[in-house]
């Protein structure tokens, strides 16, 4: 596997040199490695990355879990950073920008779904990492565990003011995550009463969207030991554990829909009856494993199952936008490159509050430098 991708990278033999924190294998284990990126060409804006946050998807696809990992991998795609240079024809951005850059470098920007501004749904999607890029010679990849990145401008964000670059880095996969399910199936308005099943990096910026919303907020888990921290400090309005029957009994049809964040293989089922007639669940999360839902639990009472994957870029600046309005950030536990590994096996224990973020600026150097 590994000589196929390692080949395709050297083909940026004219490019900018860069050091990647890399995974050769699916052990995952994480050290620096030299890469290469591509030279800023005339759309292209030049990132130098200060912080990279740490998403359940770097240690799925570390450890080559979806089956579709190219080593070496560089994980990271909740990038945020400086613009150092950018191309002739970029508008958008210049030198000293605080920018981000979140789980898509690419699509083919000519589509129906690209026009409408749903460039996460572009077949011809590339993603941070581990993603074939045809406009760059087909090369894979390599994502925000890195000194550097060059990225179209189309899928570069601007940080408003008074968004910190490391606690608002999450916010570019786990915020639009969360964020899009809520505009495009309607809880987003003032009243609603919103479901977040698990409270880990996505379920925490959703609470705290859906209070941004002014909608009601009911956090389920499996851990009852969190109760006092969504209900205290992130401001739910009830806590649900989902191993407690008599709890989920009364909390039946009190809810207009769920978000769904969980990536263990937890039954999702018993979340339905949670659900109003007519709610929603929308998946978010990613487990290994196939649903199963006995079709009774969606006829009665017209229920709905969704998916939801990210969100296309204009609604990715706007979440950005509305976060910083309402001061909604994440809560982070930054750490140094070499904590890395250490917090893999943390992240898959659920052993962090709620997201690491690496310090890249101050901790990964450029061997050149
Ligand atoms: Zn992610
Ligand atoms: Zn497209």
């Amino acid at each position: 596997m590994a000589p196929t991708s390692a080949a395709k990278q050297q083909q940026h033999t004219t490019g900018k040199k860069a050091v990647g924190l890399a995974a050769l294998d699916a052990s995952g284990h994480l050290a620096p490695l030299a890469i290469t990126r591509r030279s800023t060409g005339d759309d292209d804006v030049a990132i130098k990355i200060l912080y990279c946050g740490v998403c359940h998807s770097d240690l799925h696809s570390i450890k080559n879990e979806w089956h579709n990992t190219t080593y070496p991998i560089v994980p990271g795609h909740e990038i945020a950073g400086v613009v150092t240079e950018v191309g002739k024809k970029v508008t958008k951005f210049k030198p000293g920008d605080r920018v981000g850059v979140g789980c898509m470098v690419n699509s083919c920007q000519s589509c129906d779904v690209c026009a409408a501004g749903f460039e996460n749904h572009c077949r011809g999607i590339v993603f941070t990492y581990n993603s074939a890029d045809p406009a760059d010679g087909g090369s894979i990849t390599l994502g925000g565990y890195s000194t550097a990145v060059v990225v179209h401008e189309r899928f570069v964000v601007r940080f408003p003011d008074g968004m910190p670059l490391d606690r608002g880095a999450p916010l570019l996969c786990a915020g639009i995550t969360v964020y899009s399910p809520m505009k495009y199936h309607g809880l987003n308005a003032p009243g609603k009463h919103v479901g977040v099943v698990g409270l880990g990096g996505l379920g925490h910026v959703a609470v705290k969207f859906a209070r941004a919303f002014g909608m009601k907020v009911t956090v389920i888990s499996s851990s009852p030991e969190k109760r006092q921290e969504a209900l205290e400090r992130l401001g739910a309005d009830a806590f649900v554990v989902s191993k407690n029957a008599d709890e989920m009994k009364a909390a039946g049809s009190s809810l207009d829909g769920i978000i769904n964040t969980v990536s263990a293989n937890v039954p999702v089922a018993p979340f339905m009856a949670l659900l109003k007639p007519n709610g929603k669940m929308i998946m978010v999360g990613l487990p290994d494993k196939a649903l199963e839902i006995p079709p009774f639990d969606l006829i009665m009472g017209n229920k709905t199952l969704a998916g939801s994957c990210i969100g296309g870029m204009r609604d990715t600046q706007e979440m950005l936008d509305l976060a910083a309005e309402h001061g909604v950030t994440a809560d982070v536990e930054v750490i140094g490159v070499d904590y890395v590994n250490t917090a893999m096996e943390r992240l898959a224990k659920a052993d962090v509050r709620y997201r690491f973020v690496i310090d890249i600026g101050n901790t990964l150097k450029n061997s050149s430098e």
